[in-house]
């Protein structure tokens, strides 16, 4: 017998003090009692410690240091969409929070449980429940994991999903489904909210609704997108229908050498404004280029992978082709066989922190008019914050109207500075980022870290999304403290 997917540490834990969370939430022993009835629970510090954490790079420092963001007073582990149900029931009844979780993948603080409570924890929800091989969907239960979905999809039915971002191995469905993510090879297969044909969600109340699936509908608007995206703020989502596509003929890999950043930003432009869209399209500043695709701290690095029918696929690389030798010179293909090959290494990461480094990553999109500007003025505003060793870019995901651009950065802060330097350089980054035209988030999603720019960067929507958590959660239990909402159970903790 296999061992079920658990989520994966992202770093070692030290101790389980608590370093944000003052107003906690402990649940009577008769509730415990009652959610105990239903499923799984465990109340001991280790368990309620690591299941309190997430991979936001700021607890990185933290957990190193002995302490996790906050911790839920309960780890409860539901294994079926009627007991994710009964669980709410019993917390609504009694007030108390509940924070969704998966994979625990975040990187913004999303799946903490910043007032105690419940941490309820999906990645036992799991498996696929039906393929319908005819229409191309898969049904598949909230808590499943990348490599579980696929390898089923993949080997019995020749089928999948296309969703592979770089955590595909760390995050479950219906994280990528709560944070709206989007994987590498989104050009082509869009992100995942493009890939959503139906939902099961159980209501902060315990009620289950189901919408869809349907390839497509005009029965008002669209009730899967309040969901989507909603960080478990707005309910728990516990089953998913997804677009599956036959598993591809063919694939071709090429790479061009761009003198510049904006050569390279024009030619994806034309490429996607021509109507083709290759599975993956990766341009990469003269900084990483040189730092991971064989750059000589000048030129920047094109990498693109394309699969298909053989003859869309010639099709969509003749286009590409055409372009990028317009703009910029052939390179070796071996180097995208090499971003391949170690696209989802995350060593760095852990290596960096352990050394002292602040180090995190900004996701934003914006049309293609504005991306130089953004560009310009966040590398500026970060570079001018003294600790600040390196800030690079990439762009990694592109549309027809514009691209999501990627920044990297790492800080040399005080050990007395680590939190003052890392928020000065969230503050900064991201104003730069929200004047100069950019959104607050491509992929990566809210969480707490960018809880205080919601409002800002959402105006006056922000009310209508205030007015719809009312609504469907009007004793704000569910995630309380993300998105920017109004938090019953204690003030801003970040
Ligand atoms: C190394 C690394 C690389 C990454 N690369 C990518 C990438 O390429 N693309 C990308 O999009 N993201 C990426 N991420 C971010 C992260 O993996 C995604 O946001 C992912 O979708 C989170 O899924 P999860 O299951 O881990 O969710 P969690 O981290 O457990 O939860 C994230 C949020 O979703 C909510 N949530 C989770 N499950 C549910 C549910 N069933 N119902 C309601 N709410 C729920 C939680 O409350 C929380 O607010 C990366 C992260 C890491 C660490």
């Amino acid at each position: 017998m296999t061992t079920p997917p658990r989520p994966v540490s992202p770093i070692e834990l030290t101790g389980t003090d608590t370093y944000l969370a003052d107003q906690h939430r402990d649940i009577d022993d008769d509730t415990l009692r009652d959610l105990a009835a239903i499923c799984e629970v465990a109340t001991d510090t280790a368990t309620t410690a690591e299941a309190s954490r997430d991979w936001w790079p700021i607890a990185l420092h933290w957990a190193l240091a002995g302490r996790v963001p906050a911790r839920a007073h309960a780890v409860v582990v539901p294994t079926t969409t009627e007991q994710v149900a009964a669980v709410m029931a019993v917390c609504s009844t009694n007030s108390i929070p509940v924070t969704a979780a998966g994979g625990r993948s975040g990187v913004c603080g999303g799946s903490v449980p910043l007032h105690g409570g419940v941490l309820l924890d999906l990645s036992r929800l799991r498996g696929v429940v039906h393929v319908d091989e005819v229409s191309g969907i898969v049904e598949v239960l909230s808590g499943t994991f990348g490599p579980e979905l696929e390898d089923e999809l993949g080997s019995r039915h020749g089928l999948s999903v296309r969703h592979l971002p770089q955590s595909f191995d760390l995050a479950t469905v219906g994280g990528w489904v709560a944070c709206r993510g989007a994987g590498q090879y989104s050009t082509r297969y869009g992100k995942v909210e493009d890939m959503v044909l139906g939902l099961e969600v159980v209501l902060a109340d315990g009620s289950i609704v189901c919408i869809g699936p349907e390839p497509a509908a005009a029965t008002g608007p669209d009730l899967k997108h309040l969901f989507i995206g909603s960080e478990g703020t707005l309910g728990v989502i516990t089953r998913v229908w997804l677009r599956a596509h036959r598993l591809a003929a063919a694939e071709q890999r090429r790479a061009w050498w761009f003198d510049s950043f904006d050569d390279g930003v024009e030619a994806c432009r034309q490429i996607l404004q021509h109507g083709a869209t290759p599975a993956v399209l990766r341009l990469y500043d003269p900084i990483e280029t040189q730092r991971s695709h064989g750059g000589d701290g000048t030129r920047c690095a094109l990498l693109v992978l394309d699969e298909g029918h053989h003859e869309l696929l010639a099709a969509t690389m003749s286009v590409v082709a055409e372009v990028c030798d317009e703009f910029g010179d052939a390179a070796p293909a071996d180097l995208v066989d090499h971003w391949y090959e170690h696209r989802n290494n995350t060593a760095a990461l852990q290596e960096l922190t352990r050394r002292g480094y602040v180090v995190d990553t900004m996701e934003i999109a914006a049309g293609w008019s504005q991306l130089a500007a953004i560009r310009t003025a966040v590398t500026e505003s970060v570079t001018a914050i003294d600790a600040v060793r390196n800030i690079s870019c990439h762009l990694s995901h592109s549309y027809p109207d514009g691209a999501c651009l990627y920044f990297s950065f790492a800080a040399a802060p005080a050990p007395d500075d680590l939190e003052a330097c890392y928020r000065e350089i969230w503050d900064t980054a991201q104003r730069a980022a929200l004047d100069a035209g950019a959104n607050l988030s491509h992929h990566h999603g809210v969480g707490l870290n960018r809880a205080r720019f919601m409002a800002e960067a959402l105006g006056p929507a922000h009310a209508v999304l205030a007015m719809i958590k009312q609504q469907l959660d009007p004793s704000g239990i569910m995630n309380p403290g993300k998105l920017g909402l109004a938090d019953r159970f204690g003030t801003e903790a970040w």
